[in-house]
C-alpha cells in the first residue's frame, strides 16, 4: 500500500426528519431532487460505507481498503483493540425531532445481544433491541444553533414545571415524586408515564396542551413545536422532564450511555462508536420496549450547565475531551502557515469552511467545505495549509 490519504465519497441518508437545504447551504452538497438530507456518513458502517478515491480516481470501498491493509490503515493499537475503524463520523441536519432514546453500556449491549440471539429474534426484526454487542457513545458538535434534550432535570425543577402545567390526571404520580425526591422515585415516575393506557395518555396530553396554550417560554415552546409531528406521543412531556438545551455553533456535548436524549433541530457533526443499539422512549412511531428502556436508563439528574463539553484550546486546535476510547474529536483552524500534524490512529478530516491543502509524505490534495479525506495510520504525519476549518475524527 503506497497511498496513505484518500478523498472520500460519502453516502447521504434521506430520513424524513432531515433538512432539505441545510447540507447544500452549509456544505455545498447538491440536492437536485429536493429530498430531506438528514445525514452524511463518513466511515465503514455497512449501511453506508464511504468510497475512497485513489490518485487515479479509481474507487474502493473504505471497509475493503481497511480490510486489505488493516495494520497500515488502522495501526497496531486500533487493530488490536477494535479490528475495524472504531468510529462513525456524520454531518446531521435535523428539521424535525428525532426519537427520545437511550443507548446501553457496553456490558449490557453484550448481554442483550447474546440474549436476543439465543431467543432467535431476527437482527432485522422490529422488536430486536440489540443490533450488535457494542455501546454507542456520541458527541454532537453544533454547526448551527442546535436544539436537543439531554439528561434528567433536577427533580425540583421537574416538579416546578409539572406544578406550572397542572395536569390533574397525573396528580398521583406527581404527588409521589413530590414526597420522594430521589432517583428511584424518578424511575417510577418515568416508567408510569411510559406505561399510561392510550386513554390516560390522551387525557394527560390534552390537559397539557390546553394548560400551556398561552405560555410563550421554554420548555413549552418546545412542547408546542413537537405537537406538529407527534400530537399523541408521550414524548410531549419530556421537555418538562429532560433538560432542553440549545448548543451554540462551536459548542459540543457528549451523550453518555444510559442517558435519555433527543436531537430536536439544527445541523451538527456527530461522532460515535460503531453501533446501532438504540432503545426508544418517545417521539417515535416505532415500538417502545418499556422494560428494556428502564433497564438501560440511569435516573440521575444533571444540571443544564454541566451538559456542554469543556474544550481545551491548544494554539490553532480545539480538542473536545471524550471519556471513551472509541473516538476523539478536534477542530483545527488552518491559515496560510504550513503546519504539521502527527497521525497516531486512522483519521477522517472534514473541511467545514475554506480551502485546505493536505500533504502526506506521498501525496497532496486540496479539500473544500463538505469534502473529507481518510488518512491511514501509516502516513505518520501530514502537513496542511490554507484558510479554513477542519473537523478531525480519530481515536
Ligand atoms: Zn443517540
Amino acid at each position: 500500500m503506497k497511498q496513505t490519504m484518500w478523498k472520500l465519497e460519502n453516502s447521504i441518508k434521506s430520513y424524513d426528519w432531515g433538512s432539505i437545504d441545510s447540507l447544500t447551504l452549509l456544505f455545498g452538497i447538491p440536492n437536485p431532487m429536493k429530498q430531506p438530507m438528514a445525514e452524511m456518513w463518513m466511515g465503514t458502517h455497512p449501511l453506508g460505507c464511504s468510497i475512497a478515491l485513489n490518485t487515479k480516481n479509481q474507487k474502493i470501498k473504505l471497509d475493503e481498503l481497511i480490510n486489505q491493509n488493516p495494520l497500515e490503515t488502522l495501526g497496531e493499537k486500533t487493530f488490536k483493540n477494535f479490528h475495524e475503524l472504531p468510529y462513525l463520523f456524520k454531518i446531521l441536519a435535523a428539521d424535525k425531532a428525532l426519537s427520545i432514546q437511550v443507548h446501553p453500556t457496553k456490558e449490557k449491549a453484550i448481554q442483550g445481544f447474546e440474549r436476543e440471539n439465543q431467543l432467535g429474534i431476527d437482527i432485522n426484526s422490529p422488536n430486536r433491541n440489540y443490533k450488535d454487542p457494542n455501546h454507542k457513545p456520541e458527541l454532537i458538535y453544533a454547526i448551527t444553533p442546535f436544539k436537543a434534550m439531554n439528561s434528567f432535570r433536577p427533580i425540583d425543577e421537574i416538579l416546578a414545571l409539572f406544578n406550572q402545567v397542572n395536569v390533574t390526571s397525573l396528580n398521583d404520580e406527581i404527588q409521589q415524586l413530590q414526597h420522594n425526591q430521589n432517583p428511584e422515585q424518578l424511575k417510577i415516575f418515568f416508567q408510569s408515564l411510559l406505561s399510561l393506557s392510550t386513554e390516560q395518555k390522551q387525557q394527560a396530553i390534552n390537559e397539557l396542551l390546553n394548560n400551556i396554550d398561552s405560555f410563550v417560554d421554554e420548555p413549552y415552546l418546545t412542547v408546542k413545536s413537537l405537537t406538529k409531528d407527534y400530537p399523541n406521543d408521550i414524548g410531549l412531556f419530556m421537555p418538562l422532564i429532560l433538560n432542553v438545551i440549545e448548543l451554540q455553533p462551536g459548542q459540543a456535548m457528549f451523550l453518555y450511555a444510559e442517558t435519555p436524549h433527543a436531537y430536536l433541530q439544527g445541523t451538527g457533526l456527530e461522532v460515535m462508536a460503531c453501533s446501532d443499539n438504540v432503545l426508544r422512549a418517545g417521539l417515535t412511531s416505532k415500538h417502545i420496549d418499556i422494560s428494556e428502556v428502564i433497564k438501560n436508563t440511569h435516573f440521575n439528574s444533571v444540571p443544564l450547565k454541566q451538559l456542554t463539553t469543556k474544550p481545551t484550546i491548544n494554539q490553532n486546535k480545539i480538542d473536545f475531551p471524550i471519556p471513551v476510547d472509541d473516538f476523539k474529536f478536534e477542530i483545527i483552524q488552518s491559515d496560510n502557515h504550513l503546519r504539521e500534524e502527527k497521525v497516531t490512529s486512522p483519521q477522517i478530516l472534514l473541511c467545514l469552511t475554506g480551502n485546505i491543502t493536505l500533504e502526506t509524505g506521498s501525496e497532496s490534495l486540496t479539500i473544500t467545505k463538505g469534502e473529507s479525506v481518510f488518512i491511514a495510520y501509516k502516513a505518520q504525519y501530514y502537513r496542511y495549509k490554507g484558510q479554513g476549518v477542519l473537523a478531525k475524527a480519530f481515536n
